[in-house]
């Protein structure tokens, strides 16, 4: 049986009970390297191939990272709502401290003087932000600030919506298209909290299972 597949550097590492299934995998995948359990010794059986991995992996050259800069300050609400905006929209950024070396060394290369608002935002094409909107900063990291179609029809409030297809009132959590359930945040009237979130996640799992017919 096979228990686990893992990788170190971009080299497969298989973790596996069975021989025949780790010479298959060197042979069909091109797996570099697998570990048998049971390993022991481990010196002899689990720390060589960890080794190995070890070396190839801290040999590799660093990856450039493609990420925005964001310089603020420790007491700067403004910065501290741009960061948590990239976060939540796992946009790859790295923060900088406008009262710090490299922080001060980006400002002055950006041309802007000590009189300047914060945060700054530079994005990786070189753009630059000063206390942007939450706009501008999501069109300038490539997040999609404008509806892609004319229309969304996705209202939740337990009447028949008009141009209700199905002939039955609307299901708890259910949109104005028969079958979608929505939770969380992006549900009319939600309450804003992570248990509710995840508890109308759960309702709304067994309400699309119930809406297709499955037992
Ligand atoms: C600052 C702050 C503090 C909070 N504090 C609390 C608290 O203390 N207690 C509490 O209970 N609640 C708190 N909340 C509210 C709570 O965080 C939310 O109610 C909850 O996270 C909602 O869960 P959700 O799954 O609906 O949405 P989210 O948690 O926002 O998840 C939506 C996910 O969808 C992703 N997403 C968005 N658009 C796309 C797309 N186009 N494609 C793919 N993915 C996409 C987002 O990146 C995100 O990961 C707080 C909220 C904020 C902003």
């Amino acid at each position: 049986m096979t228990a686990a597949g893992s990788s170190m550097g971009g080299r497969p590492l298989l973790l596996t009970v069975d021989t025949d299934a780790a010479i298959a995998a060197i042979n069909v995948v091109d797996v570099d390297h697998y570990l048998l359990k049971p390993w022991e010794p481990p010196e002899e059986k689990l720390d060589p191939v960890i080794d190995a991995m070890l070396e190839a992996y801290t040999g590799q050259p660093d990856v450039e990272m493609v990420e925005t800069k964001l310089i603020g300050h420790r007491w700067s609400a403004p910065s501290f709502a741009a960061r948590d905006f990239l976060a939540r929209n796992a946009v790859p950024y790295r923060w900088f401290a406008s009262d710090e070396p490299e922080g001060c060394r980006l400002l002055q290369a950006a041309n802007l003087g000590a009189e300047r608002l914060l945060p700054v935002v530079i994005t990786p094409d070189g753009s630059t932000l000063v206390a942007p909107s939450t706009t501008e900063l999501a069109n300038a990291v490539g997040l999609s600030t404008a509806p892609a179609i004319d229309f969304y029809d996705l209202l939740v409030d337990g009447r028949r919506p008009h141009g209700w297809s199905a002939d039955r009132d609307p299901w708890p959590l259910e949109a104005s298209v028969p079958g979608v359930f929505v939770a969380g945040d992006v549900r009319a009237d939600s309450v804003k909290r992570v248990a509710s979130a995840v508890g109308e996640g759960a309702m709304a799992v067994t309400l699309a299972h119930r809406y297709l017919g499955a037992p």
